[in-house]
């Protein structure tokens, strides 16, 4: 390859096409994950940030036809730039919503920017007879509004976007990027007259580096949200231990991997009547209590499970442990550090004892606590 062609393909129309080419590669992974979190949570939340990587890959697509054609009106800068402005704001809509719940007031500045860059945008159509002085002057003169505007738009994305999404360090990041890309664009344009080879080669890399912080960024939020989502469907709200559908399902998984283990089975004692006497508030606070004592004395035994109202349950997988002693343990912390009691009962896994009849023995052996004084420990 001589050095001709090369700086042709490097600052030429066939770089340009490469570039945007591949940037429109980074931004449709971008829209197939946000897609997927669009699809999964059917919230409209998260339309926004699809709507502005569509009009991304849409900008981008004229850039590339730009570079082949090499021809561009002025209705076509227009365009591209509207574009451009639409796709920003959509985007710290976005990323805001990724965050944040969408309340009515934060539709009204949502609607004031769109609607402030439709205002704008029209600067583009109305620049005054007198200031037209020549076509080269009037073509610098027609976008400069929406170009400042855009700098407006990076300082309010600072300033309001970027505190309300936590400590984020990669939004920052991305938004310090567009703002070096868009300060070499106005350079290039307004100070170098578009002739700058180097300058046009970084106003075009650098929003490389902007689209893969973007699709990090929105990535890991994606994974971060789609966890969430798993969380809480396996565990209650109240107490945070497993719900009974997952806790059932790990039982099932041990016993059927022929795996000794052990249930531990607790109810409160008399819970009724404290509901009844001191509200259900303390009911709550107490059967978080108890939850948290049970999570702290199985955090290396085992796992633990809300079975249902005020029941809450141990697997016990740790060959170590032996449930008697660590079922004890609950119940005296219980009995010493909170104002309600426990009765538990225990099982231990036999050969062809399936998870139904395993929880099942667990909770008879409680129940034979319960009906011989409450406040103790029954193995079967
Ligand atoms: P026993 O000693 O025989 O277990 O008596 P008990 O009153 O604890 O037993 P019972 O099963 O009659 O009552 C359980 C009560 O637990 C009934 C219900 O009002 C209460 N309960 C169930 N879930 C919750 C809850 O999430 N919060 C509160 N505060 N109470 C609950
Ligand atoms: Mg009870
Ligand atoms: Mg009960």
């Amino acid at each position: 390859m001589n050095n001709a062609t090369f700086t042709e393909l490097l600052f030429g129309p066939a770089g340009s096409f490469f570039m945007y080419s591949m940037l429109i590669v980074i931004i449709v992974m971008t829209l197939l994950v946000s897609l997927r979190l669009l699809i999964t949570r059917r919230k409209v939340g998260y339309l926004s940030m699809v709507i502005a990587l569509v009009i991304l890959i849409v900008q981008y697509g004229q850039l590339v036809a730009h570079a082949v054609t090499q021809t561009q009106s002025d209705a076509g800068t227009f365009t591209a730039l509207l574009l451009k402005l639409l796709a920003f704001v959509l985007l710290n809509i976005g990323i805001y919503q990724l965050y944040n719940a969408t309340r009515k007031r934060d539709m009204a500045i949502f609607f004031l920017f769109l609607a402030g860059t439709a205002a704008i945008s029209l600067t583009y159509w109305s620049i005054p007879e007198w200031l037209q002085e020549n076509m080269e002057q009037t073509s610098l003169l027609r976008p400069l509004f929406m170009e400042l505007y855009l700098f407006i738009l990076l300082f309010v994305s600072f300033l309001l976007v970027g505190p309300r999404i936590g400590q984020n360090g990669k939004y920052q990041i991305m938004l310090t990027v567009y703002f070096a890309a868009h300060m070499l664009h106005m350079a290039n344009v307004y100070l170098f007259d578009d002739k700058q080879p180097y300058l046009k080669l970084s106003e075009q890399t650098i929003p490389f580096l902007f689209h893969i912080v973007l699709f990090l960024f929105i990535f890991e939020r994606v994974i971060e949200i789609m966890q969430a989502i798993y969380n809480s469907s396996i565990t209650d709200g109240l107490t945070k231990l497993y719900n009974r559908k997952y806790f059932f399902s790990r039982v099932t998984q041990y016993i059927e991997g022929r795996v000794p283990v052990s249930v531990i089975f607790s109810d409160i004692d008399n819970f009724k009547k404290l509901n009844d006497t001191k509200g259900h508030q303390t009911g709550d606070a107490m059967l978080k209590q108890v939850a948290q004592i049970m999570k702290e004395e199985t955090a290396d035994a085992g796992l633990c499970g809300r079975y249902g109202g005020e029941e809450l349950v141990v697997l016990v997988t740790d060959p170590d442990t032996d449930p008697a002693e660590l079922a004890e343990r609950i119940r005296a912390r219980v009995e010493r550090e909170s104002i309600v009691t426990v009765s538990m009962g225990y099982s231990r896994s036999k050969k062809g004892v399936t998870a139904d009849e395993l929880v099942k023995q667990a909770d008879e052996a409680m129940y034979e606590a319960k009906t011989s004084g409450k406040n103790k420990v029954v193995g079967l």
